[in-house]
């Protein structure tokens, strides 16, 4: 497994397949003015597999498909495809919306697509249309009962808490987990990309410690479940006796990048070495310039070995070239 300068185990790749989305999340999106990579520059279905062989080959253990909103992407089951039948890759994911998957769950289920993440701010179908812009809760809600149906799970929701949108909401979103054997995360906001976003996101970040009093306040005490994974970036509670698990991810106000696992390919073909730093490693070059998977698993040590230890947020420091639509969370 290939270990960075700091001895961290970096055995998971998030692949950005697109920066574009069908919805315009306040903290997220721009509605106007939004930079995206030109078409001929994104990485096709057969580049995407030769990275996946080259990380198979180095170590990495776990794929991530991301966005912008993946499921955009026309040949997505046919990158699935490719990239669950490389060898030594156990587990592929996908972070998405949802809104698509009525359609697209069965095939990516067959395609060998493990599980999803399904972004769900609030079940207030007024609230979630002013914080996540272009999206109604049914579809979203129908997307996830699509994946649930085909079997992608467990299912992970994933609601971004934001100051005077969803921050009440947390609750009844917890509540889910009392019946259903799924994991609610709850997300601390980070500001990105250096434009209206970030902003945004500086001035409604809520802090997971209020998110998880909310919670406690109308359930009890939570019970912290033992981590199934170091590296895993949720702190896992349970309320009593319910099937599912709640989960706190708190880059701001309890960071975790003593165990960060991640490397990010963005959809225009450089790793990106923090999610919340402009470093990265251009890998596009190579794959046209037909570099053998060897060559292309290099690059990827490479991009591993120049890993930063962790963030700067509480200095106020972040990406600036980089919204969070073109790194995939
Ligand atoms: N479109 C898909 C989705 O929304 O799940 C995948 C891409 S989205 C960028 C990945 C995750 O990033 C989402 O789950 C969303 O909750 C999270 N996210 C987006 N902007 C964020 C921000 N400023 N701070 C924290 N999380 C954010
Ligand atoms: Fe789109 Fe996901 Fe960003 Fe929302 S968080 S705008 S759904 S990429």
């Amino acid at each position: 497994m290939p270990l960075d300068r700091f001895q961290r185990e970096i055995d998971y790749l998030r692949i950005s397949l697109t920066d574009h989305c069908n919805l315009r999340c306040v903290y997220c999106m721009p509605l106007t003015e939004i930079g995206y990579a030109p078409p001929a520059g994104v990485l096709r279905a057969d580049e995407i597999e030769r990275v996946a062989k080259a990380a198979a080959r180095v170590g990495f253990r776990k794929i991530r498909l991301t966005g912008g909103e993946p499921t955009l992407r026309p040949d997505l089951v046919e990158i699935v495809e490719r990239v669950a039948r490389v060898p030594g890759m156990r587990d592929v994911a996908m972070t998405t919306n949802g809104i698509l998957l009525p359609r697209l769950a069965p095939l990516l289920k067959q395609a060998g697509l493990r599980r999803v993440n399904v972004h769900l701010d609030t079940l207030n179908p007024e609230r979630l249309s002013r914080l996540m812009r272009w999206g109604g809760f049914e579809q979203i809600w129908a997307g996830i009962e699509a994946a649930c149906a085909a079997g992608l799970t467990p299912l992970k929701i994933n609601s971004v808490v934001t100051r005077g949108f969803n921050e009440e909401d947390v609750v009844d979103l917890a509540a889910l987990t009392l019946e259903r054997n799924w994991h609610v995360r709850f997300i601390e906001l980070m500001p990105l990309g250096g434009g209206e976003c970030a902003r945004e996101s500086v001035s409604r970040y809520v802090s997971n410690v209020d998110t998880r009093r909310r919670i406690e306040e109308r359930f009890g005490p939570l019970a912290p479940l033992e981590p199934l994974h170091q590296s895993d970036e949720s702190k896992n509670y349970r309320i009593g006796d319910a099937a599912g698990v709640i989960g706190f991810i708190s880059p701001v106000s309890e960071p975790y990048c003593g165990s960060c696992n991640r490397m990010r390919l963005t959809a225009d073909g450089r790793f990106h070495l923090c999610l919340l730093n402009d470093d990265e490693l251009d890998v596009r070059t190579a794959l046209r310039e037909s570099a053998d998977v060897e060559a292309l698993g290099a690059i990827l040590l490479r991009a591993v070995g120049a890993k930063p230890t962790g963030h700067a947020l509480s200095q106020g420091i972040s990406t600036r070239e980089r919204s969070m639509h073109h790194l995939g969370g």
